[in-house]
């Protein structure tokens, strides 16, 4: 062969070993939504299951992996989102209150993927102030945006604040399926994609599109056990918290947010009357929301089956953190309960992942950007602090995987103070600290502000706080040693 016929053969196969490589790689679809808690899916343990009906995540829980100990490492949207893009806790990429933004020239999931050759978008809720990089196309809401007709921002139009983009005539959860759906009409085949779907439901103020309307309208919703805490006292809680009767004040008042439908208090309702007609309106609200999550889910997927993408390309369907619904006369998130912590968890990948399997392993937001680099085949730059639980979803667990989360909420009001924990598969313990911090560095008093720990084995809906019981001196004792462990190494003290 000559020179140049070598030449050419060795550029032949490079360019066929670069064009096979490329094809290999799976393509990404990572659909997100806000608040939309494990207890609203229809596919976790939850009263609510008799009620709920969406065939769409419950195909991917059929097809795929649910996550059943997924958690977040500070529950709250902001930070949450800055987590799952960097892989790296709150004090470590800078979000750490819901006013922190995330500095575009971080490391992102999305940046690494963009330089290894994937074509990436992002549209729906962003939340993270500053223009986003590692896109090569996206629209944004500004801040929450709008759950009709929403303001959408792309590179193009960008401009700070609620300025820039134009308005989508419709429903925020169609809207953002739509963009999403003609965004892949227009890619390359022949290059895999990271597309990231993030919805605006099902955040307050739980909107949702007509033809959900009239579901649920007459029904009694099933009611959790602890509905009727009033007061914390007797389950020996040692903050307020944010309660129902918040959330009814401002469906009367009508102008913290837009609420859909009616709602009015008749008069001499007795309190327990009071918060199950306000409960009775949220989660019907919360439910029909979520809807319209489900129904754009749906969408998708026939998308990746009749284009033939469905084999070749991982579905994820994850929230960006859990919510109270209702428990312990809750609503919101922040607090280190379970139904806050837990994120909620979907995959789907018919390649690598055994159809309708369950995961228990302990995974934290941290992981998520780690994975996905993983399936993609980008080598980690040791940026980021979670760790690829691939091989884990092919039913093979790490020896030395956690069995512990650190978290961590840094955000602090009275009625929802700052606090940090451990949780281990059987226990809990957690600190809240009394202060508003600004750095790992600012020294936490132990002996100051409150402590809570719940045996989870016992008392897995964390209805009574055992921190002072004599019976549990030694767990709480070892568990304190153990979150002090965590900590040196999460928030690398000397
Ligand atoms: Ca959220």
């Amino acid at each position: 062969m000559s020179a140049s016929g070598r030449f050419l053969a060795v550029a032949l196969v490079t360019i066929f070993s670069l064009h096979g490589a490329e094809e290999q790689r799976p393509n990404i679809l990572f659909i997100l939504s806000d608040d939309h808690t494990s207890q609203a899916w229809g596919v976790y343990d939850s009263i609510l299951n008799p009620v709920i009906f969406n065939p769409n995540i419950a195909r991917l829980a059929n097809e795929g992996c649910l996550l059943t100990n997924a958690f977040c490492a500070n529950s709250i949207c902001v930070p949450s989102r800055a987590t799952i893009l960097t892989g790296q806790h709150s004090h470590r990429n800078g979000a750490y209150r819901l006013s922190d933004a995330l500095d575009p020239e971080r490391e992102t999931v999305a940046t690494r993927l963009q330089s290894s050759g994937y074509q990436t978008a992002l549209f729906g809720k962003w939340h993270l102030k500053r223009k986003p990089a590692g896109f090569d196309a996206f629209r944004v809401l500004p801040g929450q945006g709008r759950y009709w007709n929403p303001l959408l921002k792309g590179s193009e139009d960008w401009k700070d604040g609620g300025e820039g983009g134009r308005v989508y005539e419709g429903f925020s959860a169609d809207v953002i399926a739509d963009l999403c759906l003609d965004w892949l009409d227009e890619q390359d085949r022949s290059k895999p994609f990271l597309l990231m779907c993030h919805f605006k439901a099902t955040h307050e103020p739980f909107d949702y599109p007509k033809r959900h309307a009239g579901l649920y309208q007459g029904m009694k919703m099933p009611e959790p056990a602890s509905l009727y805490e009033f007061s914390g006292d007797a389950a020996g809680r040692t903050f307020s918290g944010q309660r129902l009767e918040t959330l009814g004040e401002r469906f009367v008042d009508g102008t913290f947010m837009d609420y859909p439908g009616e709602f009015a208090l008749e008069k001499g309702m007795s309190p327990r009357e009071v918060r199950s007609a306000i409960y009775q309106k949220f989660v019907k609200d919360f439910l029909r929301c979520g809807k319209a999550i489900d129904d754009n889910i749906g969408r998708l997927l026939d998308y990746l089956d009749t284009s033939g993408l469905a084999d070749n390309t991982i579905v994820i369907y994850t929230a960006d953190q859990g919510y109270f619904l209702g428990e312990h006369g809750f609503f919101d998130k922040r607090i280190m309960y379970e139904e806050p912590l837990r994120m909620p968890f979907v995959v789907r990948y018919p390649k690598e992942i055994p159809a309708g399997s369950r995961l228990a392993d302990m995974i934290q937001n941290i992981d998520f950007a780690p994975l996905l680099l993983d399936y993609a085949e980008v080598e980690e730059t040791g940026s980021m602090d979670g760790r690829s639980f691939r091989s884990n979803l092919s039913g093979e667990t790490p020896d030395d995987w956690r069995d512990a989360i650190y978290y961590r909420y840094w955000q602090h009001q009275e009625n929802r103070p700052a606090h940090y924990g451990i949780r281990t598969a059987s226990e809990k313990l957690i600190h809240f600290y009394g202060t508003s911090l600004q750095s790992v560095h600012d020294l936490i008093d132990e002996s100051s502000g409150t402590w809570e720990y719940y045996d989870l084995a016992k008392d897995p809906k964390e209805l009574r706080n055992a921190y002072a019981a004599t019976e549990k001196q030694e767990s709480v004792v070892a568990l304190k040693r153990r979150l002090l462990e965590l900590r040196r190494q999460v928030e690398q003290l000397r």
